[in-house]
């Protein structure tokens, strides 16, 4: 570690956490400016870890199992997130107490308050949220980094475009993608979708994930047999896996970008509004081996099977698509019986929920959607 930067860095973390978010922003300015956007990124988690806004318990509250897979070759995961359950908890009191205190005047059904504008900065609640802001592309396409306060890992940032413009995935989500990737290779950057109950997050407000070193298992998956299109400086590939999915690898951004790109627009365009993708993105296994994007086909007709919404409420996000299970805490009489099945039949498990989760995967449409892709690429 450089000497300025290791100045920096102690100065920073010396900041209390009432410190003004234009002063977190420069000093952030300052080290990034002297060792990248890393390092500011690594400062502002432990910042924040000291400030309370996230705290070790959140991080490591949190079961975590591996099912190794012979079908595919690939280990699926499961996490039961104690953390989050504890949050929903909260809001779901919130909720009852709003429509059954009597004499209760609720809240007028008017747009409620953005969850990811930058006016949650400090605000009550969220005394502690700081943000580091910056100019993803150099003409002005601002987005401001903030870390989720129940994390699925340690360095879970949410970067978010500083113009409040609704969530939409397309070819520009890719060029948002893989720039924020080239500040930050050490990272994974996912979206979560635009349509609700396929793969969506907060709809109203542009937003990425990014998770620092996390591989998930659909990036390991084999190419299905006779499924593969080369594109300049790599090749695209239907996947073998339960989620009809398609993996882009190659050194040339442009070209990854073009065909995956192609490869979006086409699937939207096949049901408007409704058709939609989940992203994944991540850096080659090597040095030499540029980048590879995920991209995991959503539609709303495509939800959690019945049997399994014991388990899982909740629609299903990039993670879990992805080949990551988030399960809140079984509770209740069942709950037991639910540990029991988690702890021995999680791979059924994990691989339904993905499964339903899933379009048909047509083979005929995969290929034309290939096809359009190695055109584009
Ligand atoms: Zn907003």
């Amino acid at each position: 570690m450089s000497c300025s930067l290791e100045v920096l860095r102690e100065a920073f973390l010396a900041l209390p956490p009432q410190t003004p978010q234009d002063t977190i922003q420069e000093r952030l300015e300052e080290i990034r400016a002297a060792s990248g956007l890393e390092k500011a990124l690594d400062c502002l988690q432990l910042w924040e870890l000291a400030a309370g806004y996230i705290t070790r318990e959140k991080v490591e509250d949190v079961e975590r199992l591996e099912f190794p897979d012979p079908d595919t070759g690939l280990t699926f995961r499961l996490q039961v997130n104690y953390a989050r359950t504890r949050y929903s908890d909260a809001q779901e009191k919130e909720r009852q107490a709003q429509v059954t205190v009597p004499g209760f005047d609720p809240v007028p059904d008017g747009p409620k308050p953005c969850l990811l504008c930058r006016h949650n900065v400090g605000s009550p609640g969220m005394e502690s949220l700081r943000v580091f802001e910056l100019d993803l592309d150099g003409r002005g396409r601002r987005f401001f980094f903030q870390l989720t306060p129940f994390p699925l890992y340690p360095y879970h940032f949410v970067p978010v475009l500083s113009e409040h413009t609704p969530q939409l995935l397309s070819s520009r989500s890719l060029e948002d993608m893989l720039a924020l990737l080239a500040l930050a290779p050490g990272y994974a950057v996912l979206s979560n979708s635009d349509v609700e109950w396929a793969g969506a997050s907060i709809l109203s407000h542009l937003h990425f994930q990014m998770l620092r070193g996390l591989r998930l298992p659909v990036l390991e998956a084999r190419a299905a047999p006779g499924a593969s299109r080369p594109i300049p400086g790599g090749r695209a590939e239907l996947l073998d896996y339960p989620l009809a999915s398609f993996r882009f690898s190659g050194t040339r951004a442009q070209a990854l970008r073009a065909g995956a790109g192609a490869l979006l627009e086409k699937w939207k365009s096949l049901d408007p509004g409704r058709n939609t993708v989940n992203l994944n993105l991540v850096p080659g296994s090597g040095p030499a081996d540029g980048f590879q994007v995920v991209l995991l086909l959503r539609n709303p007709d495509y939800r959690t099977p019945e049997g399994l919404r014991r388990f899982k409420s909740e629609g299903v996000g990039v993670v879990e698509a992805s080949g990551e299970a988030i399960l809140p805490v079984p509770r209740g009489p069942e709950a037991q019986a639910m540990w029991r099945e988690i702890r021995e039949c999680g791979l059924r498990l994990v691989k339904e929920l993905i499964a339903g989760n899933s379009p048909p995967r047509d083979r005929e449409q995969a290929r034309e959607l290939l096809e359009c892709a190695a055109a584009a690429g």
